[in-house]
Parts: structure tokens; sequence; C-alpha cells
């Protein structure tokens, strides 16, 4: 079947059947606003545990067992998820975190599972395709923009602007898909809205901000959702394992600057304490966390 925007987001919810979620999954309130954790996909990473995570030594493991028992396969194979969140305003508008892994075909397609179940999830939470008004990509690696664009180019959420750190545009490396799939077309659709630093984004019930946390790429970032008491840290791939959270030193493989990568993720977990903010996590299956 060609995959074309309106066959994608018919958005099948019986595809995903009825089930009753367990309490760490039901989404966060900050407030008014409401975080909406939405699986995309979960499988296989191609890489054994031990080899994405050097260093590691048995107890840290077993303590990450512990917390995300569902992470890990047999035979030191790692089972990540690849989640998204929908931030909800009162009145339904929608700010999207990350985008997945896509459809059939998508970068991602590669060593990932894929078509992402994304399109359903949405449509499930009943959030409507023009809802979304912001899309923040966390950064630019192919499990996180797979939904942004269809593999034809077109964006799937058109009215919304796509907020991206610049540096994370710039950073790319000559030959990265991420150049030809996701950048262009979003410019040339006038919907890439490119972010220096810092960036505080009010509206009805409270605010998202943008924080720049680089290591894991040039020009990762982090979102900080404050509606209320009870605030949520959208970490991206700050963390990518729970093995980072038990052991906060440890290095994955794939991170850009590993040094720096530790820094920020020291300082999201001292802020998450501090503020006493649940973790929502992309590639955890416990969606949110909180921080000991
Ligand atoms: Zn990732």
């Amino acid at each position: 079947m060609r995959v074309s925007r309106r066959n994608v987001l018919r958005g099948s919810t019986a595809a995903l059947g009825a089930v009753a979620l367990p309490a760490w999954a039901v989404p966060r309130r900050s407030g008014a606003l409401q975080v909406l954790p939405l699986l995309d996909a979960a499988g296989p990473f191609p890489l054994p545990a031990h080899q994405a995570f050097p260093g590691v030594d048995d107890g840290d493991w077993a303590r990450a067992e512990r917390v995300d028992p569902g992470a890990f396969g047999p035979d030191d194979v790692w089972r990540p998820a690849f989640r998204c969140f929908a931030v909800r305003r009162p009145g339904g508008r929608v700010t999207l975190v990350d985008t997945g892994v896509g459809p059939a075909g998508s970068p991602a397609s590669g060593w990932a599972p894929t078509p992402g179940e994304l399109p359903a999830r949405l449509a499930r939470a009943g959030i409507g395709i023009t809802d979304v008004e912001a899309v923040v990509l966390t950064h630019l690696h192919s499990d996180h923009y797979g939904w942004s664009v269809l593999p034809d180019g077109a964006p799937v959420f058109p009215a919304a602007r796509y907020l991206v750190q610049r540096v994370e545009v710039s950073g790319l490396p000559a030959d990265d898909p991420a150049r030809s799939y996701v950048v262009e077309p979003l410019r040339g659709a006038g919907l890439l809205a490119e972010v220096d630093g810092r960036c505080r984004v009010r509206g009805r019930g409270g605010a998202l901000t943008l924080v720049p946390t680089p290591g894991h790429t040039p020009g990762h970032q982090s979102v900080l959702v404050e509606g209320g008491r009870e605030e949520v840290w959208i970490t991206g791939d700050v963390l990518v394992h729970a093995v980072q959270l038990v052991a906060p030193g440890t290095a994955y493989r794939y991170e850009a600057d590993p040094g720096q990568a530790r820094r920020s993720r020291l300082a999201l977990l001292a802020s998450a304490r501090r503020r006493r903010a649940s973790l929502a996590t992309c590639h955890l299956h416990r969606p949110f966390v909180t921080v000991g």
C-alpha cells in the first residue's frame, strides 16, 4: 500500500486493542497540563547490552533490571521502547515531543522496528493531527523524527511548528539522512523553527521549557513541563537505559560527546530531584520514573 498522509493518519485504533494501563503508565498531570506517553514501537537493539554500555558492573546491571525488566531480553539482548510524549493543554492543543521510528521505509527502518504505531496512538488518545501546534524534536536521530514527515516529504503535522536546536541542524554531517528526510522538507514547507538555547513556550495551563542537554548529540534538548506543583522532565536521550539512571556515569556507545552527555545527565537528574519532577523517558519500558 502506498504510504500517503491520508491512509497513515486514518489511525486504526482497533489494531491496538483495549489494554488496561498499569499505574505507572497512566498519563501524568502537571496542573492543567496532561503528559501522555505514546509508544511508537519496541524491539531488539542491534548491539548486545554489554557492548552498548561497556564497563557496567554486575551490581548496576541487576539494579537496572529491577527498574526496567522489560528492557532485558535473553542472551544480553537490549529491548528498548521507542516512545513519544504529547503534552495536552486545556482546550486540547498539543505539543508533541519526538515522533518515533516512523513508517516502513523511514530512515530508522534499517535498525529499529518499523512501522511504528504513533498515528494510531494519537487517534486513540483523541488527538487530531491539526490539534498538534508544536513538535519538539529532542534531537535528529532517526528513532526520534520518524513520523515528522512521510517518505514522500509531506509533513505529518501541517499545523505545527517543528522546534529543534539550531546547532543540532548545523552539526549534522553532510550525508546524514536527517538532512534530506526531515530538515529539507520541513524547511521547504516553512515549518522548521530552529531555536537557540533555552526557550520557554507559555500557553494555556502552563509553560514548556526547551532546555539544551547536549552530549548525546550536539544540539540535544529536553523539555520541562511546568503546569503545577508536579513537574515533568521529558528527557529525550539524556538517558536511554535504566542503567544510566541507577549509575548515571555510564556512557552509551553512541553518545557524540560522552563527557558532556554525562554532565547533562547529572544536571538533569539533580534538577528532577530538587523539583521532585517525574522523568518521562523515550526508551525505558516505564514511561515515567521518579529519581530517588
Ligand atoms: Zn533514541
